[in-house]
């Protein structure tokens, strides 16, 4: 089963699939984890993309996509995937279905948390990650509203968008997440 986990920075994607790889035994895939370790180990990836995750913009298409290709083609997410944090513009759904194609796959459910943006604003301060200074995370709503949203419509008129409140516990919100996935 493929699970792609939508919606804004801050509303607890890596959070919710984090708990589902543990309880469904599907592994999570987050670009943002991916990048976050190749900044860290300063892998040819990471070098480039350092600057972007920083001022929080989008690294460029080529060098996420070729990570999440890497990836689903490879042994250990053959049985599954839990999607967090790509695609996040139209360019990259495309690149995504055409992965999937090839691999004769495809995404049956997404799961769009959504919390409303003052509440992420918080959220996100309390965490406090290196992007996670007000000016760059104003910065991500922005690219996220005008890129990222979009695909809603997108996978949207493919019948695949459940909605979720996320503004809520952890729990409540994994539990809505269940109920969904069991549907
Ligand atoms: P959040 O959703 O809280 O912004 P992520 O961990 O998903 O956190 O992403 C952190 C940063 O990593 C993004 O602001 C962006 O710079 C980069 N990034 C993650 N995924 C992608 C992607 N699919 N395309 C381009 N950049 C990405």
């Amino acid at each position: 089963m493929i699970v792609l986990m939508l919606g804004a920075p801050g509303v607890g994607k890596g959070t919710q699939a984090d708990l589902l790889q543990k309880e469904k035994n599907i592994p999570h895939l987050s670009t943002g984890a991916m990048l976050r370790n190749a900044i860290e180990i300063q892998s040819p990836t990471g070098i480039i993309a350092a600057e972007y995750v920083n001022s929080g913009r989008l690294v460029p298409d080529s060098v996420v996509t070729a990570l999440v290709k890497e990836s689903l083609e490879s042994e250990a997410f053959a049985n599954g995937c839990i999607l967090d944090g790509y695609p996040r513009n139209s360019s990259q759904a495309t690149e995504l279905d055409d992965i999937l194609q090839k691999l004769g796959r495809k995404i049956q459910v997404v799961i769009n948390i959504f919390v409303p943006e003052e509440t992420i604003v918080k959220r996100m301060l309390e965490r406090g990650r290196k992007d996670d200074t007000e000016d760059v995370i104003r910065h991500r709503l922005v690219v996220y509203r005008n890129e990222t949203a979009p695909l809603l419509d997108y996978y949207g008129q493919q019948g695949k968008v459940v909605t979720i409140d996320g503004d809520n516990t952890v729990h409540s919100v994994f539990g809505k997440i269940q109920d969904v996935l069991s549907a």
